[in-house]
């Protein structure tokens, strides 16, 4: 669940990059977040994983009062969130099941359950046969496949995917959408980050638009094809 009431940032520059920002995310919800460049999406972001704080206001996630949370604690926090980035940020050096099965590596899980955990979520993102592949052996939609599998792998309440389909052709890109969909629909809470007001009307749902820090609407518009929402939920 994430919660912001009330928050404003402002940056040391002078910069008010969100300004009395209130919005809540249930647990299980999707929603998109657009707004053109500069209008404080990766603030809301940072903030969400607290690599800045707010100016004004309280910044909830998943349970964690991120004013409280002590420095120690934000490992912690970090854990129940998966992120998806616009440009992968896979280890080149790697294959795709070393990627994936770092994030386990770092927290000491034991080996047999990283075994099977990192077969599942290949087997989740559809990569099987592309287990032993190295990331510059895969297309545009494959790297954010696997970028989308390490982001499962720790099993996250949430999944932050900032302009996931931003380096991807724009059939490939529904594709991506419609893998984080089918994640959401086994319960994780996706918040997506995008330009794509094309891909967004398209798919329907709810829509957050930031504008110049403020949130200008927030609300559920249906799709263009909503037979895709119901096969998922059938
Ligand atoms: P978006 O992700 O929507 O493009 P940002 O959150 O990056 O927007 O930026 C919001 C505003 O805050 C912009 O005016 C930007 O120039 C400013 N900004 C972003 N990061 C910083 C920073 N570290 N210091 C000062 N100003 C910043």
């Amino acid at each position: 669940m994430v919660e912001l009431k009330d928050v404003s940032v402002t940056y040391s520059s002078g910069v008010d990059a969100l300004n009395h920002v209130s919005l809540k995310i249930n647990d299980g919800d999707f929603a998109f977040v657009v707004g053109s460049s500069g209008a404080g999406k990766s603030t809301m972001i940072k903030l969400l994983l607290k690599e800045i704080d707010a100016t004004e206001g309280t910044v909830i996630v998943n349970g964690y009062n991120l004013s409280h949370l002590r420095r120690r604690k934000i490992p912690e926090l970090r854990r129940t969130i998966g992120i998806v980035f616009q440009d992968f940020r896979l280890i080149p050096s790697m294959t795709v099941y070393e990627n994936i099965a770092f994030v386990l590596r770092v927290i000491d899980a034991p080996k047999k359950y990283i075994r099977k955990r990192v077969q599942y979520v290949i087997g989740l993102v559809g990569l099987q046969l592309k287990a032993k592949s190295y990331p510059d052996e895969l297309s545009g939609g494959e790297k954010q496949r696997v970028a989308i599998a390490r982001a499962l792998v720790n099993d996250p309440k949430l999944i932050i995917a900032d302009e996931p389909t931003g380096n991807i052709d724009p059939e490939l890109s529904y594709e991506i959408v419609n893998l984080l969909r089918e994640i959401n629909a086994c319960g994780t809470t996706i918040l997506m980050v995008t330009h794509e007001h094309e891909m967004v009307r398209h798919f329907g749902g709810r829509i957050i638009n930031i504008t110049d820090g403020e949130i200008v609407y927030d609300e559920i518009i249906g799709g263009e094809d909503e037979s895709e929402w119901s096969q998922i939920s059938d």
